[in-house]
């Protein structure tokens, strides 16, 4: 099966499709043992490492507990954030709508003070 990889690749990085590939990379191990094309990748060292540097780590964090916890409050936070914004639009129309209804009411009396 490697070699497979190796020959779809023709040796070139299928990350990068520049450098030199020499390393075969499992994007799963479900299947150890008897891999299917699409779970190998034939890389360059330098793209393997960041596939395990990076997506290795980020997997772990996003499975821990604290992460989906952090995650909650930035989300919440968000929400707060956007109902006091919402809030604050809301009590600005207020006062505006109450400025209406002030200078209303000094039209209608101004008016009736002409009148009589
Ligand atoms: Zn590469
Ligand atoms: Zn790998």
């Amino acid at each position: 099966m490697k070699r497979l990889v190796k020959e779809r690749s023709g040796g070139t990085c299928e990350r990068c499709t520049k450098a030199r590939a020499t390393e075969v990379h499992h994007t799963t191990y479900h299947r150890l043992g008897f891999e299917h094309m699409d779970d190998l990748q034939h890389v360059c060292p330098q793209c393997h490492g960041r596939c395990h540097g990076g997506k290795g780590k980020k997997t772990k964090r996003t499975g821990s507990k604290v992460f989906w916890v952090q995650r909650g409050k930035k989300v919440l936070r968000r929400q707060i954030k956007n109902l006091e914004e919402e809030n604050r639009e809301l009590r600005e129309r207020v006062a505006a709508l109450e400025g209406e209804l002030g200078n209303a009411t000094e039209d209608w009396q101004s008016f009736r003070e002409a009148v009589a």
